[in-house]
């Protein structure tokens, strides 16, 4: 690990998908020296990969979403991770979980029109929420709610309708075998990051920036900061002089939550997914047996994740539990042992688990982006107009903001 370098060309703040990508890119260009500062002792920030019997878990980012667009794909084979191809079948979750094929029918259609509707509003002058779309009373409100606590880790209610159709999804899905967290791993190797090393304090009044940290001062001629925008909004990274804008836009930008348990699960069932409820606001997605792997991993977001991580990980497990007894039967409860869960709002360098845009708020993206001065450079999920709260779209942010900045020093 390399100490604190007190003067470099650019440093960069954050070892995520963006702060990775963005150093890297920084070092295959040449020339210019680079310090990565990273709060945590480990890379990959919201991509993060545990083991539990040698079975790997992603407590963040686990879906190569957009695999057929998603820049991590192809690096991911140059590194070696084999790639799980097989498309999930997240609608015939209804059907798996008791609900006639004509209700999951039914159900796939409404779906669909409300994100026909939520592209509708999307075109008004005024940003409204997507909540909006909704037809008064439908069947399927709820579910549609909850299904955003999961794609966006919040309520429609406090969703931006024109920020969500700009969202790109190919509807192709893919998975590593060995966890996307891994891939972040082996993406930052050899790179010269400083762990444990929370940045505090950016002075911005000379000519050189000045970055308290919380091991001494780092001097840069330019920095690309690619921390959440809920650090950004928190005031726990601090500019001076004040961004105004920038502190505004982040606000605009919060953090959503969404959070995973993960069970040991004893049963040979083919790997499918389930939901705990389609009537309930407050309930869980499973992901059973996934890759034939001894497991149910457990995802949930929105108010209920909140309302969860305050109760704590045994409520967690006791809501899954008896969730799962439901869907798969009262035996279940033997075959179950819980391993871990995800605490996203919790994790200090983190506060939550993606951004999201507040109706009226769907151009904040681009004014987080927006360098400033030509030597501050801005990245991280929630500055990706299309692909944000992905890990690829962190990760392209991170590249264009390294050849912004290396366009920069050229001048
Ligand atoms: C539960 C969950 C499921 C998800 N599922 C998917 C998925 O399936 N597919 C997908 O594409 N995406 C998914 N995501 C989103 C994806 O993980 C993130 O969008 C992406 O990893 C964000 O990368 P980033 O570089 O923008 O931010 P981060 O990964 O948060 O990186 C920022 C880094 O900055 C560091 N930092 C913070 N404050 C400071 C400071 N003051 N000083 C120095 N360093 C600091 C942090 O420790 C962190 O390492 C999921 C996320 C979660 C939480």
């Amino acid at each position: 690990m390399p100490g604190l370098s007190s003067e470099v060309d650019v440093a960069v703040i954050g070892a995520g998908a963006a702060g990775i990508a963005a150093a890297r890119r920084l070092i295959e260009a040449g020339g210019v020296s680079v310090l990565v500062l990273e709060a945590r002792e480990r890379a990959g920030g919201r991509a993060w990969t545990v083991d539990a019997d040698g079975v790997p878990m992603d407590l963040g980012c686990e879906w190569l979403h957009s695999a057929d667009r998603n820049v991590l794909a192809p690096l991911a084979e140059e590194f070696g991770f084999s790639i799980n191809k097989q498309r999930p079948d997240w609608t015939a979750r209804l059907r798996n979980s008791g609900e006639s094929e004509a209700a999951e029918a039914d159900w796939a259609a409404e779906r669909d029109a409300f994100y026909w509707a939520v592209h509708r509003l999307a075109q008004q002058p005024e940003d409204a929420p997507c909540s909006a779309a909704l037809v008064p009373g439908g069947r399927w409100n709820t579910l549609l709610n909850a299904t955003s606590t999961w794609a966006n880790a919040v309520e429609l209610d406090r969703l931006s309708a024109k920020d969500n159709d700009r969202y790109q999804d190919s509807g192709v899905n893919w998975r590593l075998h060995r966890g996307y967290g891994r891939l972040f791993e082996a993406l930052a190797e050899g790179l010269p990051i400083a762990y444990g090393t929370a940045a505090t304090h950016i002075d911005h009044h000379g000519a050189g920036i000045a970055i308290e940290t919380s091991r001494g001062t780092v001097r840069a001629r330019r920095i690309i900061v690619t921390v959440p925008s809920a650090i950004i909004a928190e005031e726990r990274l601090v500019f001076d002089p004040p961004l105004p804008d920038k502190l505004a836009a982040a606000a605009g930008l919060p953090l959503g939550l969404a959070d995973k348990l993960f069970f040991h699960f004893d049963g040979d069932a083919p790997e499918r997914f389930l939901i705990g409820s389609t009537r309930r606001h407050e309930t869980m997605t499973y992901q059973v047996r996934p890759f034939g792997r001894p497991r149910i991993n457990c995802f949930f977001g929105g108010r209920f994740a909140a309302s969860l991580e305050r109760e704590g990980f045994d409520a967690m497990v006791a809501f899954a539990t008896d969730e799962l007894a439901g869907l798969l039967g009262g035996d279940v409860r033997q075959r179950l042992k819980p391993l871990a869960a995800s605490f996203w709002r919790q994790d200090e360098f983190a506060r939550g688990s993606y951004s999201y845009a507040l109706p009226g708020h769907a151009d904040d993206r681009a004014k987080l982006a927006t360098p400033v001065d030509g030597r501050l450079f801005f990245a991280g999920e929630a500055c990706s107009l299309n692909f944000f709260s992905t890990a690829h779209g962190a990760y392209e942010t991170g590249t264009a903001a390294a050849e912004a900045a290396l366009a920069s020093l050229l001048r």
